[in-house]
């Protein structure tokens, strides 16, 4: 029996990632895109993307990482023309850095001219977050779960959620904001203690995605908030996640 497990450990080797700033993802995964030079009708592929993530922005073909749903069709239609990379690292403190032009190699960080000070002197050896679902799809949730567990572990780093907002230093949200969580949104974000992040998990949450248009949603609360982090994907990596984290608290991580 004992012998047994011993067989199965061996198999299996070791379950957690050594180096979580270095970990690389297979191919398969959608990270940041390419938009290559290659001639098309670009009407046809804006017109072609369901979140309206394809734009024509100073007069250059783009793709709005904020309101990209990764669903990969676009790389499906026009192969040629898209290409989905592995990049996972592409949280931001800068919205407009999520915007990855054609013929760009994009690489997305988080900036250290737009962190306040606070933040990195406070929470860089300790940080608890409180999520807030705000009409989200259990998608981002699940993957924030998966932040902890033996895999990722960012419980290294001395990050880790917390049930109250009381015992928390920022605010992570999921969902696209309805009108239904913003009185709950508001008052999870007022029992944090100041400084507090404030951070947006995932493409509905950034923008809305698929839901921008309904008018179930109520998201001018963010009009009064400093967003301190930007997390794109549908749903998130844990990675692109727990590195945007370091990067945001941690000068050692920042690239
Ligand atoms: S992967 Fe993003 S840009 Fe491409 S079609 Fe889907 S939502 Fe649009």
């Amino acid at each position: 029996m004992f012998l047994d497990d011993l067989i199965i450990v061996k198999h299996q080797g070791k379950q957690f990632i050594k180096d979580l700033t270095k970990a690389s993802l297979p191919e398969i995964f959608r990270g940041i895109p390419q938009i290559s030079d290659k001639a098309i009708n670009a009407q046809e592929l804006i017109d072609f993307c369901p979140t309206a993530a394809i734009l024509l922005n100073k007069n250059k073909l783009a793709i709005d990482l904020g309101k990209c749903a990764f669903c990969g069709d676009c790389q499906m239609q026009f192969p040629n023309k898209i290409t989905f990379t592995n990049q996972y690292k592409m949280a931001t403190n800068n919205r407009d850095s999520l915007m990855v032009y054609q013929g760009e190699s994009k690489e997305i960080k988080v900036e250290a001219s737009l962190i306040r000070k606070e933040i990195q002197s406070i929470f860089n050896r300790s940080l608890k977050l409180r999520q807030v679902s705000a009409g989200g799809d259990n998608g981002n949730e699940l993957e924030l779960g998966a932040c902890g567990n033996v895999n990722f572990d960012m419980g290294r780093y001395g990050i880790e959620f917390t049930a109250s907002p009381r015992h928390a230093d920022g605010i992570v949200v999921t969902g696209p904001i309805t009108e239904n969580m913003v009185e709950a949104l508001q008052i999870a974000f007022e029992a944090v203690p100041e400084p507090r992040l404030f951070i947006l998990v995932g493409v509905d949450a950034i923008s809305g995605g698929i839901f921008a248009e309904s008018t179930a949603l109520k998201r001018d609360f963010l009009n009064k908030v400093h967003i301190d982090l930007y997390v794109p994907g549908n749903p998130i990596h844990p990675l692109t996640f727990i590195n945007g984290i370091l990067e945001l608290t941690r000068k050692k991580y920042r690239r």
